[in-house]
């Protein structure tokens, strides 16, 4: 199946300039969500990952389904505030300002396998922070896997030395 064409492009979203790749129309696509996972469940299944982690809200989305395809658990990174137990957190620089993530620091034991998942890799500002934590934690990031890669926003750079895969590209 070709999942581009599940995507949607939508100008000036959220900002004027932007253009927004939305899923929904591909996650409320049955047939075309159970593909995706199936396709990225069998990459991820010959790493021997002990969890999939990825960071709210549209991580989760991708990184559930992932996890209960693979029979293993799913580890939510969050805003603060969020978790009710002990966390690791990290905050990281924006565009303009910082964010802020964080994890449970009991989610898994020291040397644990992880992967990575979210929806959209743009300038990996996120997902790098998200590793970081993971490794924080005590973690080992086994790989990071995308549903979209925005490749002019050169991501990857940041992400060297790591297990990178994105489903689909754009320029
Ligand atoms: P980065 O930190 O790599 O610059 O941005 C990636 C994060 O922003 C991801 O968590 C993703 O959910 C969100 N994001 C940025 N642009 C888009 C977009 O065009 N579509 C979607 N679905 N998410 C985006």
């Amino acid at each position: 199946m070709d999942f581009k064409e599940k995507i949607a492009i939508i100008p000036n979203f959220p900002k004027e300039g932007i253009s927004f790749k939305d899923i929904t129309p591909l996650i409320g696509d049955g047939k075309a969500f159970q593909e995706l996972i199936d396709t990225m469940a069998k990459k991820l299944k010959e790493l021997k990952v002990d969890y999939i982690a990825g960071p709210e809200a549209r991580g989760f989305i991708f990184g559930v389904p992932l996890a209960y395809a693979l029979g293993v658990g799913f580890i939510p990174i969050r805003k603060p505030g969020k978790l009710p137990q002990e966390t690791v957190s990290i905050t990281y620089d924006l565009e303009y300002g910082t964010d802020t993530l964080e994890i449970h620091k009991n989610a898994f034991k020291k040397g644990d396998r992880v992967a990575l998942v979210d929806d959209l890799l743009a300038t990996g500002g996120t997902i790098s922070a998200c590793a970081k934590l993971i490794e924080l934690a005590g973690g080992e990031v086994a790989s990071i896997d995308f549903m979209i890669e925005l490749t002019e926003l050169r991501g990857r750079d940041k992400l060297e030395g790591y297990h990178v895969e994105s489903m689909v590209q754009y320029d």
